[in-house]
């Protein structure tokens, strides 16, 4: 039968509820046990695939071509699992399925509330995740703070779920903030002790206590929060600042937290197997060198939006025991009268990640174009390996006006173009080339020698395309098409032999990045922008 963790935050938000969530699954996996994990967002959009990315940072791409949010991503790349459409469950989600429901007429006549109804269906969103993934234990982390409107159908499903299912097969872990206040320096147990109540008057006792400080917290203080929220002085975890979030499950083991959810699961507390972390950190912790790698975008004032891009570089940087120092450069701000030189002068390799829109597009070609002419290291995603294509039409293949229909529709050489599947859709939600799609790469090339292998699988989000008309008149000046989509012969890697390194890829490889296993595409463009 599987088991249920569920993490609520308290006082604050932004307190790494989501790195509590990974750190306990960390912990559980490393003990031989299946674990899967679930995130539900309380906002109505159906998944974050709308939003701007300035509103909620990345969208992560699950395998199955789920849109989902970004903690996700550090789920996947702590627990190395593949998550998918269970995995991130939003309000918009449970109400669309509720109406469809009500609108065939499931429901035999009844009034549709939201209790039992909505209830009902996150529930079985609980549940669905724990059967189709077929994990010992599910953990579900719960968006927003305790006392947010939004959340208080989530909260009630789960306290019907503890009622169900019993002590024993659920687990509540309440993440809160303890506060230092200056002047009287001391921590506050205070805010702690509020959002418990809170918790409390929604039915839900929790198990165990996360707190978040910045110092330490001392027996007198958990004494205090155990004997105010009715808990184990044990169960109280001490969750202090880090400066490497890696540290963190480390931290949580110390303290006994994952001995704790089983045995309360009455299960066997088995070894656990973490020696593989430790040297991960004891990596992190002794970087040598530090390079630099300019990351030119649109999205780059907030850092979010980028934010496997960035983990993708840093774990290859590990690869190479380098620190990775990345140079945020708004696209837009290139597109003026600058010195390129000067504002790539210390950047060793140069990266165009994905985004969608034409604000800064003529920047970004620019940042390419210095890359290409001066053989510094580039790598293109998504976006950035079709912008590549249309610099290099542009200005290598003389074929002035060549852009892509997305940010001119009438464009007289769109080099980049809307996919023949795609004409005709009106929905903008769900409806782009999502998720997992198999390339066949040429040998010979960089990517094959990347990959040391000939068929690969990645993710995709993108609704346009390269356009095979102009394939030949390219691979006549240089460029070669070194990863196909065979079934529906979609170019999907460029690259440029006469380079030091230069790669595109239509597909998010940065969603298959993990801190201890770099991704091959990221790994040869820090290996070579070392070089
Ligand atoms: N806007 C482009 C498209 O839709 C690229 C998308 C992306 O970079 N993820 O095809």
């Amino acid at each position: 039968m599987t088991k249920y963790v569920f993490v609520t935050g308290g006082v604050v938000s932004g307190l790494g509820k989501g790195i509590t969530a990974s750190s306990l699954a960390l912990l559980l996996k490393s003990r031989g046990y299946k674990v899967f994990m679930q995130k539900f967002d309380p906002y109505i959009n159906v998944d974050p695939g709308t939003m701007s990315p300035f509103q909620h940072g990345e969208v992560f791409v699950t395998a199955d071509g789920s849109e989902t949010d970004l903690d996700l991503g550090h789920y996947e790349r702590f627990i190395d699992e593949e998550l998918n459409y269970t995995s991130n469950i939003t309000t918009g989600k449970i109400y669309s399925s509720v109406i469809e429901k009500e609108r065939r007429g499931d429901y035999l006549g009844a009034t549709v509330q939201i209790v039992p109804h909505v209830t009902n269906e996150i529930k079985n969103k609980v549940y669905e995740a724990g059967v189709t993934s077929g994990a010992d234990i599910v953990i579900t982390e719960i968006g927003g703070t305790i006392g947010d409107i939004e959340s208080l159908s989530f909260i009630e499903a789960l306290r019907q779920i503890r009622n169900e299912k019993g002590k024993e097969n659920t687990f509540f872990v309440h993440t809160t903030l303890v506060p230092f206040i200056y002047g009287s320096d001391e921590l506050k147990t205070k805010p702690t002790q509020h959002s418990v109540i809170e918790l409390r008057s929604l039915g839900i006792q929790p198990d165990m206590i996360v707190t978040r400080s910045n110092v330490s917290l001392d027996d007198h203080l958990k004494k205090k929060i155990a004997l105010y929220c009715s808990i184990p002085k044990e169960n109280i975890i001490d969750s202090v600042d880090v400066k490497n979030i890696y540290q963190i499950p480390i931290n949580y083991y110390n303290q006994n937290a994952d001995t704790i959810i089983l045995k309360q699961f009455g299960l066997k507390v088995t070894k656990a197997n973490i020696k593989y972390w430790e040297k991960l950190i004891d990596t992190v912790d002794n970087l040598g060198k530090e390079i630099e790698i300019a990351l030119v975008g649109k999205y780059v004032e907030l850092h979010d939006a980028y934010l496997s891009v960035a983990e993708s570089l840093t774990h290859a940087g590990y690869k190479y025991k380098t620190k990775i120092k990345i140079n945020w450069i708004d696209s837009e701000k290139l597109e003026g009268n600058v010195d390129l030189k000067k504002i790539f002068k210390n950047s060793k390799g140069i990266i165009v990640p994905g985004g969608f829109g034409s604000r800064g597009i003529e920047g970004m070609i620019k940042a390419i174009k210095y890359a290409r002419e001066n053989n510094v290291p580039f790598l293109g995603i998504c976006l950035g390996m079709q912008l590549a294509t249309i610099e290099f039409a542009r200005n290598v293949c003389g074929i002035e006006n060549a852009n892509s229909r997305e940010f001119d529709s009438m464009c007289e050489n769109p080099i980049i173009d809307l996919m023949a599947e795609q004409k005709g859709i009106t929905n903008m939600g769900g409806t782009l080339r999502l998720g997992n799609y198999e390339c066949t790469l040429k040998k010979g090339s960089l990517a094959y020698a990347d990959y040391e292998q000939n068929k690969i699988l990645e993710r995709h989000r993108h609704r346009y395309e390269f356009n095979n008309k102009y394939k030949e008149i390219l691979e006549e000046k240089g460029l070669v098409f070194s990863g196909v989509n065979e079934q529906s012969n979609l170019m999907e890697i460029v690259e440029l032999p006469s380079h030091k390194h230069f790669i595109g890829c239509q597909f998010h490889p940065e969603f298959k990045s993990r801190p201890t296993k770099c991704h091959p595409l990221f790994d040869s463009f820090i290996k070579n922008s070392i070089k």
